[in-house]
């Protein structure tokens, strides 16, 4: 008797582990896992299928994740770049504030409508309000991500968002009861930067996402003002402060992480932290020294830091990487390869799926979590590749993806999106006046 699978993908040319191309196989999904890969007859005399996707002319490659993005600054899309400093005080802070469930219904909508076709299958939102409507609607879609509160307690915030730590992480444990581990979310604890946290707040949400089992992630050493105010204040750096209250573990994710001593780094290796660079966002700040990073075996990966900062797109953000890192180390050591095409890869996929605590994913093998994109080859700028890893690094846009299968449901098929209605969100979009 034949065996059940819920999906199989057709004619599904896909990237190996190893980043390299393997051709000729189909696909079999089931109970959110890859089950099975092989040839099409193979496939069809083993398994019945409920349903088929057909990827002819297209490449499968695992879904991407965006382990740093704002949900909250969605509707802030065009209205930071060439601002003066400080944008966060200046801009970010005023208009959360102002947030509303409705706004935020409509940012996450509109999120994950952009996530899914740009072929980005998880995500880290770094925390924001109403956190719960953005959580309903990225259930809905089927998404893989993880959400937190924005937590801070500094004094002097707008009347709407002022709070003590005490209510600050009450306000997480609330969002973590409702939609930890419902469907395809978590929850992690945050903190939105040191600087806008007491030790207090700091020590609690160290110590409950260690009880809670989940991760807690910060900024981090982001600008120069921000650690100079703790060697002024604390003599010592930002993240050797966090080493001194015990915070720092394999469940943080360190997003920037710029401006990093050699002992922070050392640091970092030792505690197994994450670190998360934002191409875009970054190149305002610093270009992160990841090279060293890598040498040290510190797990990095890569995010958008929202909307706001040059839009959703991980393959944006993973050429502007490749640029950074090619001029502010390559060319004065003269080494074209210092960040290979299946480097930026890997922190795309594998190394976002593991800051998403998901260990299985961010590759295509039996036995991996189905997060799967397809994209379309039969384009001019795709059509002849070479080298397929440098190809997909190069020239591949958010606009090639067609398919996008999240936990083996497909959420994308053919460029349609099926999980949220488009439609309707876009007209909603039209009527948003800021
Ligand atoms: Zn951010």
């Amino acid at each position: 008797m034949k065996k059940h699978a819920d999906l199989l993908i057709r004619h599904a040319d896909y990237l190996d582990e190893n980043f390299e191309l393997q051709k000729g196989s189909s696909i079999a999904v089931a109970d959110g896992k890859i089950e099975k890969i092989d040839t099409l007859e193979q496939l069809n005399e083993t398994y019945t299928f409920d349903r088929t996707l057909d990827g002819k002319g297209c490449v499968y490659l695992p879904g991407l994740v965006d382990a740093h993005m704002h949900t909250g600054q969605q509707l802030l899309r065009g209205r930071v770049l060439d601002e003066m400093p400080m944008i966060w005080t200046r801009i970010m802070l005023p208009f959360e504030s102002t947030l509303t469930p409705e706004k935020m219904r409509l940012s996450a909508q509109l999120a994950a409508l952009d996530m899914i076709q740009s072929g980005t299958a998880g995500f880290i939102d770094a925390g924001s309000y109403y956190m719960e409507e953005a959580a309903e609607v990225y259930r809905e879609s089927g998404l893989r991500g993880a959400l937190s509160f924005s937590t801070m307690d500094q004094k002097g915030l707008p009347a709407s968002i002022a709070m003590d730590a005490d209510e600050a992480i009450r306000r997480t444990d609330a969002l973590y009861d409702a939609f930890h581990g419902k469907g395809n979310l978590k929850v992690y604890y945050s903190l939105r930067s040191l600087i806008s946290c007491s030790q207090e707040l700091m020590e609690a949400a160290g110590s409950r996402a260690r009880e809670r089992g989940t991760m807690l992630q910060a900024h981090m050493n982001e600008y120069p003002g921000e650690i100079n105010f703790f060697m002024e204040r604390e003599q010592m750096r930002p993240y050797e402060y966090l080493e001194k209250l015990g915070i720092l573990g394999e469940n943080f994710i360190g997003a920037h992480s710029l401006l990093l001593s050699e002992d922070e780094k050392q640091l970092l290796a030792q505690r197994g932290v994450n670190v998360c660079h934002c191409p875009f966002s970054n190149c305002g700040k610093a270009a992160p020294d990841t090279p060293s990073l890598m040498s040290k075996g510190i797990p990095v990966s890569l995010g958008t830091d929202g909307a706001a900062h040059g839009g959703l797109s991980l393959w944006n953000e993973m050429k502007i990487f490749r640029s950074v890192m090619n001029l502010h180390f390559g060319v004065p050591l003269s080494n074209p390869a210092v960040m290979p095409a299946k480097a930026i890869l890997k922190m795309a996929t594998v190394n976002g799926q593991k800051c998403l605590g998901n260990p299985n994913g961010g590759v295509i093998r039996e036995g991996a979590s189905a997060d799967l994109i397809g994209i379309d080859m039969q384009k001019p700028h795709l059509a002849i590749y070479g080298h397929l890893s440098n190809t997909l690094l190069e020239s591949v846009n958010a606009s090639d993806v067609t398919d996008s299968i999240v936990g083996g449901r497909v959420l994308m098929e053919k460029g349609q999106i099926l999980t949220l209605d488009q439609e309707k969100i876009l007209a909603e979009a039209k009527n948003y006046h800021p």
